[in-house]
């Protein structure tokens, strides 16, 4: 019999999430508050249910794909009280990204509970979960993360062990940090070329080719026109958001501050990234920080 996932956050990575898990054979009961996002994962053979208690009931995993640490907080501990929901059989996958400390807090009142519980973030972004490439980078108990993979594969390329709970979502800060700051500095050299008359696609082909290549211009270029597929040559829609890029520079920098580590670039990442966000740029994909750089003079 097909074993059962419940997923909890249909968004932009959520619904093409759940929707490979359909196609492995899964049967997936889903939950989002937001009725249009149920209604199209329920098109796409998600089953549709009206609360996160009906969505985990007797399920054998429990999948997680939400903003931030505070909804799910929420949904687990303080306010749904979902841990109290869930059955013993259940094997809870969180990959939200969020802050380790709140990551640390749902595994550790989990296992209070009886309950086993793993981080297990994700890079490679909106077209990453539609084509089932996804880059997991779990932590918790390694036997849990064992357990998990039955469920992460047909999502996934690769599925990283960080080490215990919270490596795994120091290890996403890390990796994102560092995606802000390869991405800044590529709009700023394209606007730099294309202020000075060269062509931006030839830049491209030149930079990748060159010692400053890199994933951003390589696979993700920020300029209008590069890339047909890109979000920056569809107005910089759909992708990965603005506001959720400044949420993980901020974990960075709290990160940072704990260890008393020195990151001038992220401080310097998350400072741009805000002001794009005041100037009303929060919803659009995190390659529009080429933007603040075609509109300085
Ligand atoms: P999103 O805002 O599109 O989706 C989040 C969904 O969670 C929303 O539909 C929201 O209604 C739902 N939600 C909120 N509270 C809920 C609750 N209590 N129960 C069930 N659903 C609830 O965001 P997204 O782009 O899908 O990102 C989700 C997570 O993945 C974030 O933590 C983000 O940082 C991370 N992430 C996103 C990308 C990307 O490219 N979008 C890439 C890597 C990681």
């Amino acid at each position: 019999m097909a074993k059962t996932v419940a997923f909890l956050g249909l968004g932009h990575m959520g619904a093409p999430m759940a929707t490979n898990l359909i196609k492995a054979g899964f049967k997936v009961n889903g939950f989002d508050p937001v009725t249009e996002l149920l209604n199209a994962a329920a098109a796409k053979g998600i089953g549709k249910c009206s609360s996160p208690q009906e969505a985990v009931n007797n399920a054998d995993f429990v999948v997680s794909m939400l903003p931030n640490g505070a909804a799910v907080e929420c949904l687990y501990i303080d306010t749904d009280k979902l841990l109290d929901d869930i059955s013993y059989k259940s094997l809870i996958i969180d990959c939200s990204t969020i802050s380790a400390a709140s990551s640390k807090r749902l595994i550790h009142d989990a296992k209070i509970k009886g309950l086993h519980a793993i981080e297990a973030p994700v890079s490679g972004g909106v077209s990453g979960a539609e084509k089932g490439s996804l880059s997991f980078i779990c932590g918790g108990a390694s036997s849990d993360v064992d357990k998990a993979k039955e469920v992460l594969e047909p999502m996934s390329s690769n599925i990283f062990y960080a080490g215990s709970a919270g490596a795994g979502q120091t290890a996403k800060i890390c990796n994102n940090m560092l995606l802000a700051i390869h991405m800044i500095g590529t709009a700023e050299a394209l606007q730099l070329g294309a202020d000075n008359g060269l062509d931006t696609k030839v830049l491209t082909d030149i930079i990748s080719k060159s010692s400053g290549c890199n994933w951003s211009v390589q696979n993700y270029n920020p300029y209008p026109g590069v890339m047909p597929e890109a979000p920056a040559s569809n107005n910089y829609a759909g992708g990965f958001m603005v506001k959720l890029m400044c949420k993980d520079l901020g974990l960075a920098q709290e990160t940072a501050s704990q260890s008393k580590s020195y990151t001038p670039l992220g401080s310097l990442a998350r400072n741009l990234y805000g002001i794009l966000n005041l100037r009303g740029g929060s919803d659009l994909d995190f390659s529009s920080i080429q933007k603040l750089f075609q509109e300085a003079d």
